[in-house]
């Protein structure tokens, strides 16, 4: 038993190995207080799109704290949440013009959600309050959050807390996978189908675009995306996307709806938001939207907030960061080639291995495994011997995915696989 009074998240503090103990940082690395060196090969919790205490952000993060560490942005606004607005938006699809700016990636769903309803509601279409969400989709762990998420075992406790929402199947594709075509025509006609047949009780469907994160990297095409919007504009359902996780490079574009051509009525973003420095969440919105809520009547307004939304240092740091990006895109769109040639040398055709995949910066691939009770004994063995090598890697049952900081070098990432490999041969 530790003396430690912190509860962890996501821990069954009983059985876990104890938390190792980070001294510092400094780009892929990771040192713990015993001097060991981990290599992150997942962006901690895929959040330090840039590596660790980056001494850009770093700086932005000092200067601004001397200036202004935080203000009430209920009839206040600042420098770094405008810039930031402004900035985000001339890289984002024209029709989306707005930016609420909430904490986390769970509160930017939340305000989603409600803005969504809301968007309805202001119109008179009050029974519009249902969502369509994918198998295997994850928004975060707040109530509504988990709502429109799909199914976790983790969530069946709450299961009455939880609002019902409609899924459908999601095209889970790969490298060499010949049924892409079928699962996305399968996918497509039920929501086709459930458009129809209560097309007026739908306020939107959300979905994560290209990669769906915590499901075990589940990529969809870009194809599968066009579909799915022309559907839900052809039934006026807003389409939410959730790029808490594929947005700032993630994806190898800086947004999955740039690299798959479609566009959103709303859009999340967290994770690298802040450059992985910082909670912070946008909820990105279109003028039709915003245009619901624009009244002499104070009832229609959005009254959501958090006692964080829009902090000044995460908007300086998220300043930092965007500039760090739009200054060199090659760190994130050149990592794609690199996951290809390393997969092939190590991975690709190894008895125990399928289904790999390779979205941008994100690589995954699967363990053949015989039953369920294997697979959920593998991810944390996999995760302590990885951790034992001297790498941060985070299976998700037998899924084992790479996500890491953008300045890794091609050695590093390489390493990466050569350790994978020798995991599975043992
Ligand atoms: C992580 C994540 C969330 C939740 O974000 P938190 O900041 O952990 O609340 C929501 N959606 C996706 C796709 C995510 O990956």
């Amino acid at each position: 038993m530790s003396n430690s009074p912190i509860w962890h998240p996501f821990t069954q503090m009983k059985t876990a190995p104890p938390p190792l103990k980070v001294k510092r940082g400094e780009g892929v690395m990771l040192e713990l207080e015993d001097g060991r060196q981990i290599l992150d090969c997942i962006s901690s919790w895929w959040v330090t799109i840039h590596g660790h205490s980056h001494p850009v952000l770093a700086e932005a993060l000092y200067q601004q704290a001397k200036q202004l560490e935080h203000v009430i942005f209920a009839g206040f606004t600042h420098e770094p949440a405008e810039k930031l607005a402004t900035q985000l938006l001339t890289h984002l699809p024209e029709s989306l013009t707005r930016v609420f700016f909430t904490d986390n990636g769970s509160t930017a769903i939340e305000a989603a959600l409600k803005m969504a309803y809301q968007y309805w509601y202001n119109q008179g279409e009050k029974q519009r309050t249902r969502f369509i969400s994918f198998e295997g989709g994850y928004h975060g762990d707040t109530v509504g959050a988990m709502s429109v998420g799909s199914s976790s075992p983790w969530w069946q406790t709450f299961k009455t807390l939880m609002f019902a929402t409609d899924i459908v199947p999601f095209p889970a594709t790969f490298d060499e996978d010949s049924n892409v075509a079928t699962h996305e025509a399968q996918a497509l006609d039920c929501l086709a189908e459930l458009l129809q047949k209560n097309s007026h009780s739908y306020a939107g469907i959300f979905i994560e675009p290209l990669v769906q994160g915590a499901a075990g990297m589940r990529l969809c095409r870009p194809q599968f995306l066009q579909e799915l919007a022309k559907l839900a504009r052809t039934h006026g359902v807003l389409l939410i996307y959730d790029e808490v996780m594929t947005g700032f490079g993630r994806t190898g574009e800086l947004f999955a709806c740039l690299k798959s051509s479609t566009c959103p009525d709303i859009l999340c973003l967290s994770k690298g938001l802040s450059g992985g420095c910082l909670p912070l969440s946008v909820t990105v919105a279109t003028e039709e939207i915003y245009q619901a809520f624009y009244s002499d009547d104070i009832d229609r307004a959005f009254f959501h907030s958090h006692s964080y939304t829009g902090n000044p240092l995460a908007c300086a740091t998220g300043n930092a960061s965007l500039e760090l990006l739009t200054q060199n895109p090659d760190v994130f769109r050149g990592m794609e080639a690199l996951h290809r040639r390393y997969m092939e040398t190590w991975l690709s055709g190894h008895p125990k291995i399928e289904r790999t995949r390779i979205c941008g910066t994100i690589a995954a691939l699967d363990l053949k495994a015989e039953s369920e009770s294997y697979l959920n004994a593998t991810g944390s063995k996999l995760r302590s011997r990885f951790l034992e090598l001297g790498f941060l890697l985070r299976p998700l049952g037998n899924t084992i995915y790479l996500m890491p900081p953008y300045c890794i070098t091609p050695t590093q990432l390489e390493s990466i696989y050569e350790v994978i490999r020798r995991v599975v041969d043992e």
